[in-house]
């Protein structure tokens, strides 16, 4: 078959032709459902005498040829090409613009991302941009490039966001696992403008100051927003825990929402401090407790010493980053909601989160329900959470879901509240 000529813009100017990723009879069936990643154990052979360069644009046919897409090559990486797209037309480069611009519109008048600055305009593979996430910060943008694919385009990309958003400033913000994972320099630094060093941001009235630079993830964590927005409906009244309170994403909504008070707990000092500023920042007036260390300690001693909350969220980083770690993750999740139900109220409304994506809404049931047995509590499941809808989840890529969360209400002592 005729190898067609593309530019290759990344690599050098000179037209070369496209290399095919020929499958192994049978290994197309994922792909054939639209799943846009081909992992290394599929491919039976590739096209081309130059060595493959990190990136480039290949064509994937199955092993009697038939085209089944393109996408970014990935030599170093067990999944070595992120489809972009399907079928036997090839798109191009040009492709990334309009993917992107797509991405962006889709958010701009959804019902449901309405009345904040802060949203996330790209979410990678359930976007059709493998690779690639983009948060937009009030005038900011914070990129980051997940594959080497998406690395390589860096400026098409960075073109291609300044004129769809004509956002002022943008960043790019290195995620080094992701960059050794596929063997490419992760880089940090300004892609145009330039972005101040923290972003004020309003989100359903609620202020928040975000560290675009340093904070986690791309600063604030915009995939809380719907539980933000739920727990301040329920805050009234309420003395409120926020455990793994990071920049205080909850505690603040919490106080908007008229908590009777707030307690933060977390290990980061900048972290925590960062949180004091951002209650400051929304002008609440009722008690607040910032306590740093860890978390399952501090609850320990909150039991030990008898206090109780009528809120409490509980919203830890990834306990399992590895399907091997589920196990382990599994106890310490069932420890943290023990001691969280040992010092909820009766009546209270406990948040309980899980953001490894090994940990599957299923388990994370089982485990919160065991662990409200084995505490002797009577709970109530009230609902349940996950990320809003800026932050889809592909049809085609469900493992791409991660946030999964249960809305509690805890009963008084087993049983008594219903038969009293
Ligand atoms: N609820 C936050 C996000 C939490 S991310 C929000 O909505 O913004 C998890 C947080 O837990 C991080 O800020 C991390 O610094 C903190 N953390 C990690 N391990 C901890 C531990 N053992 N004890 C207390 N905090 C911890």
């Amino acid at each position: 078959m005729a190898a067609r000529l593309v530019a290759a813009r990344h690599l050098d100017d000179r037209p070369r032709a496209m290399r095919d990723i020929i499958l192994k009879p049978g290994r197309d069936r994922s792909l054939r459902r639209g799943h846009p990643w081909l992992m290394s154990g599929a491919v039976a052979r590739m096209t081309g005498d130059a060595e493959a360069s990190p990136g480039e644009w290949v064509c994937v046919r199955s092993a009697d040829g038939e085209v089944i897409g393109h996408g970014h090559l990935s030599p170093a990486s067990t999944i070595r090409v992120r489809l972009l797209s399907f079928g036997e037309d090839d798109p191009g480069e040009e492709l990334l613009e309009a993917r992107i611009a797509a991405s962006v519109g889709q958010r701009e008048a959804h019902p449901l991302l309405s009345d904040t600055d802060a949203i996330r305009l790209v979410n990678a593979e359930a976007d059709g941009l493998p690779g690639l996430v983009v948060d937009r910060f009030a005038d900011v943008l914070v990129v980051k490039l997940l594959s080497v694919g998406m690395s390589v385009r860096e400026s098409a990309v960075a073109q291609a966001l300044k004129s769809v958003t004509e956002a002022p400033h943008a960043l790019l913000r290195a995620d080094g696992r992701s960059a050794r994972r596929e063997a490419f320099a992760a880089k940090q630094g300004v892609l145009w403008g330039t972005p101040p060093e923290q972003v004020e941001i309003v989100e359903r009235g609620r202020h928040y100051a975000v560290d675009v630079h340093h904070g986690q993830k791309t600063g604030f964590y915009l995939d809380q927003r719907d539980a933000r927005d739920l727990v301040q409906h329920l805050a009234e009244g309420r003395r409120t825990l926020d455990v793994f309170s990071y920049t205080g994403g909850f505690a603040v909504a919490a106080g908007v929402g008229g908590a009777k008070s707030l307690d933060l707990i977390e290990s980061s000092a900048d972290a925590l401090k960062r949180a004091g500023e951002n209650l400051a920042r929304n002008e609440l007036t009722m008690p607040a407790g910032l306590r740093r260390g860890d978390a399952f300690a501090l609850l320990r001693e909150g039991v030990a010493a008898g206090e109780t909350w009528d809120l409490l969220i509980l919203d830890p980083p990834p306990l399992a980053r590895r399907k091997a770690d589920v196990k382990k993750a599994s106890r310490a999740y069932k420890d943290l909601l023990l001691q969280g139900f040992a010092c909820a109220a009766p009546g209270a409304y406990v948040l309980a989160f899980t953001c490894s994506h090994h940990v599957s809404p299923e388990l994370f049931s089982q485990i919160v329900f065991a662990a409200a047995l084995d505490a002797g509590r009577d709970v109530q499941v009230q609902g349940r959470l996950a990320a809003p809808a800026d932050h889809p989840v592909s049809v085609r890529q469900p493992e791409g879901h991660y946030l999964s969360g249960l809305l509690l209400r805890v009963a008084g002592d087993a049983g008594r509240e219903s038969s009293a």
